[in-house]
């Protein structure tokens, strides 16, 4: 039977018009970007072009766009950043219960370290943050402010220009953890009046392991570096520059805007497709999530009664996930599910699908197939052992 892979929110494949375009950076990209001999210049050329294309896909300018280990990096960077830059009277982060751990884990430590005063940011029980919400926690002693545009667990959109408005009426600054919109839904941090942006490369099919931070000019200069040395990439993130790997995630960023629409459509589809297939032929099925305002790609479901691990070990060889890849291994139930208001043995019942560039139409067939097979068989054992 053929592999199905439906974990695109955990990790997209490397598109191989991308590989492509890196090969010749890993096999005749010679010399250090910063060397100023003809062969650094050539790397530093390469690099520029991708810092075009990020800020391309998602607003702000090439300057702006300071490239990073993924966006795991870029969330730290951002809090940390600005959290050791900030002056004492602005000494208080906002981030919302339904980020990802880089952003949340961040947070809690540097309130720990008393360099932040934490507070966390509600979600309804649909999965997004109201932006009164926002307004109710932000006063002038805010520094930051994080919410994501897209959660990964249930593609649930946040109203994020709404939000830096909040933000900027008390001058704090609004960072967006964008990583899983960009290249899926239009996301232009201009438009939003985001100060900061987190991307990375493998969630747009391009490489692992890159990423970037993308600020306007006022907001990067907010910000003190995490990592220090040789003073790359404007000061802010020091190290030899990964040239292949950007080379990539510039070449993905590309592709994802080229493509954006009629892939989000045409997998939008599929998804609809499997969700509404599954409701018909499985009982006590619940979408997590509001799914009026959602990534075109993801659903995340509650099968009532079926633990979603014993699950996902028969649904192989269709790959899919349950709470978040990134904690996967973990037996704690999902945070974002629980932040929703969902009880501890519900959330141990949601299995996450991520559709992408490569799902087809008998990926989808396949899914619903196994999918319905697990559930019923996890149910019968489960009635068994009552
Ligand atoms: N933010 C979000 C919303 C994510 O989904 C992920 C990846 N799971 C990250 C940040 C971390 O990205 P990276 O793997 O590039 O560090």
């Amino acid at each position: 039977m053929n592999e199905v892979y439906l974990d695109y929110n955990g990790s997209a494949p490397l598109d191989p018009r991308v590989a492509e375009i890196m090969l010749p950076a890993l096999t005749h990209g010679v010399g250090n970007a910063s060397s100023t001999h003809r062969f650094g210049r050539r790397q530093a050329a390469a690099i520029d072009e991708a810092r075009e294309r990020v800020a391309a896909l998602v607003g702000g300018g090439p300057s702006g766009v300071v490239f990073t280990a993924g966006a795991t990096e870029a969330n730290n960077l951002a809090l940390r950043g600005a959290v050791e830059a900030a002056t004492a009277n602005r000494s208080r982060i906002l981030v919302s219960a339904v980020e990802h751990a880089s952003v949340r884990q961040t947070a809690r430590w540097l309130n720990e370290q008393g360099l932040a005063k934490l507070d966390v940011i509600p979600v309804t029980s649909g999965g997004f943050v109201a932006p009164d919400v926002v307004e109710d926690l932000t006063d002038s002693d805010v520094l930051l402010v994080s919410v994501m545009a897209a959660n990964s667990e249930t593609g649930v959109l946040n109203p994020v220009s709404e939000i830096a408005e909040r933000v900027h009426a008390v001058g704090g600054l609004f960072h967006c953890d964008a990583t899983q919109i960009v290249g899926r839904l239009p996301f232009d941090l201009d438009q939003i009046g985001a100060d900061l942006v987190s991307m990375s490369g493998h969630k747009i099919c391009g490489p692992g392991g890159v990423g970037a931070l993308i600020g306007t000019r006022q907001s990067l200069r907010q910000l003190r570096p995490i990592i220090h040395g040789g003073g790359h990439e404007r000061g802010l993130r020091s190290g030899s520059s990964n040239v292949a790997g950007i080379v990539g995630l510039g070449a993905a960023a590309r592709i994802a805007g080229e493509e954006r629409e009629s892939e989000s459509q045409r997998v939008g589809e599929l998804r609809d497709r499997l969700v509404t297939v599954l409701e018909s032929r499985v009982s006590g099925v619940h979408n997590n999530g509001d799914p009026t305002r959602r990534l075109p790609n993801t659903a995340n479901l509650r099968f009532a009664g079926a633990d979603a691990e014993a699950v996902l070990s028969n649904m192989d060889p269709v790959a899919v996930a349950t709470g978040s890849a990134c904690s996967s291994g973990s037996i704690d139930p999902s945070e974002v599910l629980l932040a929703m208001g969902s009880e501890r043995d519900a959330a141990f019942e949601a299995i996450r699908f991520s559709l992408g560039r490569f799902t087809t139409d008998q990926d989808i067939d396949t899914a619903i197939d196994r999918t319905v097979t697990a559930v019923e068989y996890v149910r019968a054992m489960a009635g068994e052992s009552d």
